[in-house]
Formats: structure tokens, C-alpha cells, sequence
């Protein structure tokens, strides 16, 4: 069913999430577009203006780490101090209320987290840009730390002090594997849910796309909420074409 507008799309949400016993939001960029962060796809979105760095050339390359990292303040000059929005502080009122045992995320921006949901209970699928980590021996670096090191060096990326190793934002590169606990804990949630909400994804990354068709398959009820068409919507019980924060927004007060 395609949900005709917004009073309609949220009455149809409440008695679905009212029925289910638990309910997995999934979530991508488009959660975090009224945040002020561009998701990748839309007109104007990041993928438009600059090629991703793969792994592969992180790891050949020193002029990709530089670029990657100049990147990456750039960002945090523009989206630093980005605020959890309507979308975001409506899952963290359905996670208090119970209904919500975690969240799946393919988004990088932290605001689950800062919305007030248990960093243990946001499982990313594509990890997190607001710390980095030692290729090598996986220490953790804080971002003010490599900055301040990359602008002393003029703008080359600094390697890890204990070992030697090169040091990446904590996230999944095209090219790089798969977390395998996030990828296994996403599964089980997947598995045990009997509502699936996919939010703000176009569904075309894999394998993270993989996960609502695996929640319908195993009985689950399928809503999608995304302002374009997705090509699962036709397996979905619900579509809802219009703005994450409009639809879901009745929900943060509860
Ligand atoms: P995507 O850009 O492919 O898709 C986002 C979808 O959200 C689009 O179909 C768009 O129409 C929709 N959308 C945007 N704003 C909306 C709104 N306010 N209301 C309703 N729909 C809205 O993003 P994706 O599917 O998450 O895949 C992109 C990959 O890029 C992800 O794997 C993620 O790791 C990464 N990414 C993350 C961020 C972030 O962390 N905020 C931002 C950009 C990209
Ligand atoms: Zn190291």
C-alpha cells in the first residue's frame, strides 16, 4: 500500500508499530538530510560532486590518504556540529518506550548515538566517521588528534605511533570487508523482528539492501519510508513517499 499522505502514512506506521512486538528500524543518509548532512544520491548529494576513495587506493596510496583526510575536515567544518533531527529523536522515543530493541544503520554520522540510543545498541553496517582507528593494530585515534598532526605535517596524514600502520576514520570503504559482528547482530535483529522499517535508504548498496527483503522473507511486516521509489517497495505492507521528519515527527513526543 502506498501511503497517499503524510496523516495517513503516520496512522498506518502507529498501528503497525502498535502491533508488533519488535520493531527494527534500518536506516540511511536520508534520516540525516534534515540534520544538514547531503546523503549520497539525491540531486546535489556527495556522490555527485566527488568520487569515493576505495580501499585499495587508501592502501597503495599516500596521495588518497591525504586527499581522504583533507576530505574529511572538510566535512567537519560543514557537518560537525550536525544535530539529531525529527527522525533520529523519534526511533530514540520508540527505543525508550521499548518497542525498539536497536537500530541498523548504514549511516557514519553518530546521531543515533546522539539522539540518546545506547551506542550498544546502534549497529552499524558501514562503521563511523567521528573517530578513527590503526589499520594494523586498531587503536583508536580521536579526530582533533589526527587533525592536528595532519596540519603540522602540511597536509599529510599521520600513521598510527605505535606501530607504523595507517590510520582511517572508523569506516567501510567500497573495497574494504564487512564488520562481522555488526553484519551477524543485524541478521539476528533482522531475524527476530516482526516489523522492519526501512528509512531514508535507496536500497542499492549491498549487501546492507539485503536486509528488508530478508526481514519480509522471514514473516516479517516491510514499511518503507523514503521520498523516492525504491525497487523493494513493491514487496513492502507500507510505502511512504515524503519527508522522514514530517512522517515520523508525531512520534518524538512519546
Ligand atoms: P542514499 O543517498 O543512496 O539514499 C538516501 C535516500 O534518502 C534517497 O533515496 C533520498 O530520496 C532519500 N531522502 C533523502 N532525504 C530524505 C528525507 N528528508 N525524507 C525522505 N527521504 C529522503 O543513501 P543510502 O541508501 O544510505 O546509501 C548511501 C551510503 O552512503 C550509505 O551506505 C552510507 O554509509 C553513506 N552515507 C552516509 C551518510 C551519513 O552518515 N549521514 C551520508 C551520505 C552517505
Ligand atoms: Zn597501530
Amino acid at each position: 500500500m502506498i501511503a497517499p499522505d503524510v496523516q495517513t502514512a503516520f496512522a498506518r506506521l502507529r498501528d503497525m508499530i502498535g502491533e508488533a512486538n519488535s520493531v527494527v528500524p534500518f536506516t540511511g543518509a536520508g534520516i540525516s538530510t534534515e540534520s544538514g548532512i547531503p546523503d549520497f544520491r539525491s540531486p546535489g548529494g556527495i556522490w555527485t560532486k566527488m568520487r569515493p576513495i576505495d580501499f585499495g587506493d587508501f592502501l597503495t596510496s599516500r596521495e588518497a590518504r591525504d586527499e581522504s583526510w583533507r576530505r574529511r575536515f572538510a566535512m567537519q567544518d560543514q557537518f560537525g556540529g550536525a544535530k539529531p533531527g525529527r527522525g533520529h529523536r523519534a526511533l530514540a522515543a520508540l527505543y525508550r518506550a521499548g518497542k525498539v530493541p536497536a537500530v541498523i544503520t548504514q549511516n557514519i554520522d553518530n546521531l543515533h548515538q546522539d539522539s540518546g540510543i545506547d551506542p550498544g545498541h546502534v549497529v552499524e553496517l558501514h562503521g563511523n566517521t567521528t573517530y578513527a582507528l590503526c589499520l594494523d593494530c586498531a587503536k583508536r585515534y580521536d579526530l582533533p588528534w589526527v587533525r592536528e598532526r595532519f596540519e603540522t605535517a602540511g597536509g599529510r596524514s599521520p600513521d598510527c605511533p605505535d606501530c607504523g600502520g595507517f590510520i582511517k576514520t572508523a569506516t567501510v570503504s567500497f573495497g574494504q570487508a564487512m564488520p562481522e559482528a555488526a553484519m551477524r547482530r543485524a541478521q539476528e535483529l533482522t531475524d527476530g523482528c516482526d516489523l522492519f522499517l526501512a528509512i531514508g535508504s535507496s536500497l542499492v548498496v549491498w549487501p546492507a539492501a539485503g536486509f528488508p527483503l530478508a526481514a519480509k522473507r522471514n514473516g516479517a511486516k516491510l514499511a518503507i519510508i523514503n521520498r523516492e521509489a525504491t525497487e523493494f517497495d513493491e514487496f513492502a505492507d507500507l510505502v511512504v513517499h515524503h519527508d522522514i521528519g514530517d512522517v515520523l515527527a508525531p512520534f518524538v513526543a512519546h
